[in-house]
């Protein structure tokens, strides 16, 4: 037999050593994965916004069998107003790893319109109702915020990145939230949100002629003032709720908010209002000068 001969019989002879390896290798890490890995929570884009979350979740099916079937948002929140909000929403029970988006409700938008959110705790809670498994992720306000605005997959697209069944998965609910308490704030500690729609700063918002209030015998009255320049920062997250407060000016789209074209500036107490609640900050003005 030449010598070339045995080279190449044992070159083939490595090849198929390698690729042996490989995929044993690529097998262990799986079996290890499946068998240790931890659950893991990813915050995604929903295809809406405003009340919808949309978060895929995998987790060890094998290792702790459960049906999921509940997402619980909760915030924590002594320093701000209010001072703890607690929204929860049941979906179609998952057996395996999965992503959805569920429609939270109103009060999803308390919660990320509470003020001081950033010092606040976040906590998520995915649990199964009927076999009493719960997994709870512990973040700062300030780490869902940014999670939030930072998403860019989708359901559908987690679903595909991560091999799921997307048959498993179901598109946005819409019967209503449970929705647990919304607690007061804590006399003395911490900034009240600065709305019309809080009873604190009636007086003051009820004095600009565009919200369409007369102003509150006895309460304080702030003018409002002249804007020069109104913008939108990127990471909106679509929830609509300065275009509720001022529509002539924020016009919500399908993955952005934008300042309407010729929008009225004269009304700065009401673009501060709409500032103000939004729950990621990304409405910026300059007042006139
Ligand atoms: S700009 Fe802010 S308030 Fe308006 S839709 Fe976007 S996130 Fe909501």
């Amino acid at each position: 037999m030449s010598t070339s001969l045995i080279a190449m019989g044992v070159a083939i002879f490595l090849v198929i050593n390698l690729v042996i390896g490989l995929a044993g290798l690529s097998l262990l890490v799986g079996t290890f994965d499946t068998l240790f890995g931890k659950p893991k929570l990813t915050l995604l884009r929903s295809s809406k916004g405003g009340n919808i979350f949309a978060f895929g979740f995998k987790w060890s099916s094998a290792k702790e069998p459960a049906a999921l079937d509940t997402i619980k948002l909760r915030l924590f929140n002594p320093f701000g107003s209010p001072t703890q909000v607690e929204v929860t929403k049941p979906f179609d029970a998952k057996k395996q790893s999965f992503a959805v988006e569920v429609n939270m409700g109103p009060g999803f938008i308390d919660l990320l319109g509470a003020s001081n959110f950033d010092m606040a705790t976040m906590q998520v809670e995915v649990s199964s109702t009927r076999d009493g498994i719960c997994y709870q992720f512990d973040m700062s306000g300030a780490k869902f915020r940014k999670l939030v605005a930072e998403s860019h997959q989708t359901v559908a697209e987690f679903i595909q990145q991560h091999s799921l069944d997307a048959t498993k998965s179901s598109g946005p609910p819409i019967d209503i939230p449970v929705r647990s308490f919304i607690a007061d704030t804590v006399p003395g500690r911490g900034p009240a949100l600065k709305m019309a729609t809080n009873p604190a700063f009636a007086g003051e918002f009820s004095a600009s002629p565009a919200a369409g209030g007369a102003a509150t015998a006895g309460a304080p009255a702030a003018a409002t003032f002249l804007v020069s320049k109104v913008w939108i920062e990127p990471g909106c997250i679509v929830c609509n709720a300065c275009e509720d407060i001022y529509k002539d000016v924020f016009e919500v789209l399908a993955d952005t908010c934008i300042i309407r074209p010729n929008a009225p500036l004269d009304d700065g107490l009401r673009i501060q209002e709409a500032a103000e609640a939004c729950p990621v900050e990304v409405i910026k003005f300059t007042k006139a000068s």
